[in-house]
């Protein structure tokens, strides 16, 4: 292992489910304060983090909108879900003493800074850590695509996409014993395959701006840091 970290600035991507624990939906106390105290002990290694979370724990909006929701209405709907994680994340961060902010690409100003590129930039310049919520501010986008988003316009230097199997597969490895892992990628393969990276928005958009994708497995303890100091584990999508 290198002792100096491979990443300066990251974006880690959260997906919601990873806040449910085993119960599946909602968000387990005990599975939030675990992945806090992994980014705490990132972020005390000097490593500016940014974080997008999800909102599929509590509220997807295609799943709503195939049975019958507008889509649009129900994608605002998983926008607010991300909120929610958003602000349990920074609870469980800041009862740990990791310096926060919430900046919401739908204002709300009670809860959450508005979305401002300059300022995010500077939160983590102070060495705090920035958790962007209601994804992109779009209906019919993911935080797939707003986590590559932010992490361009913050000038991050990777994503972190954190999983619960240990990299991309040449199929679902919990269901089928012979699937290979891949430990590196390319987008067009990725694209090509239709691998289960990031959808193909979020690919694409990291495609054209180069920005490299590490998919990793969040439910082994240390492994954020690991990716961070240069370990090879899990997938690395790149050019
Ligand atoms: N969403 C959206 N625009 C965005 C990001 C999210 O409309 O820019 C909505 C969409 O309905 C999505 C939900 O928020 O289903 C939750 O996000 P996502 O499914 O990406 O969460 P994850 O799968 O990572 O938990």
């Amino acid at each position: 292992m290198a002792d100096e970290p491979r990443y300066r600035r990251i974006l880690l991507k959260l997906s919601g489910e990873a806040l449910a624990g085993e119960q599946g939906y909602g968000i387990d106390p005990a599975v939030i304060q675990g992945i806090a105290e992994e980014i705490r002990d990132v972020s005390l290694l000097g490593i500016e983090i940014a974080l997008v979370i999800g909102g599929g724990n509590i509220f997807r909006g295609l799943a709503a909108s195939s049975r019958g929701m507008d889509r649009a209405s129900a994608d605002y709907m998983g926008m607010l879900a991300t909120v929610m994680n958003s602000l349990a994340m920074q609870d469980a961060l800041e009862k740990l003493g990791v310096v926060t902010r919430v900046q919401s690409a739908i204002e709300m100003q009670e809860i959450a800074e508005p979305y401002i590129r300059r300022r995010a930039i500077r939160h983590l310049e102070k060495g705090r850590v920035v958790i962007f919520a209601a994804g992109t501010g779009n209906p019919y986008f993911t935080t797939d695509t707003a986590a590559s988003l932010r992490a361009m316009e913050i000038g991050a230097e990777v994503i972190l996409k954190a999983t619960r199997v240990d990299g991309v597969y040449t199929a679902d490895p919990r269901t089928n014993p012979g699937a290979i892992k891949f430990s590196s990628l390319t987008y067009l393969e990725v694209l090509e395959k239709g691998l289960q990276v990031m959808d193909a928005t979020a690919t694409s958009l990291c495609m054209d701006n180069r920005l490299p994708i590490v998919v990793f497995d969040l439910t082994e303890r240390g492994n954020i840091r690991r990716v961070v100091m240069g370990e090879d584990i899990g997938t690395i999508v790149k050019g």
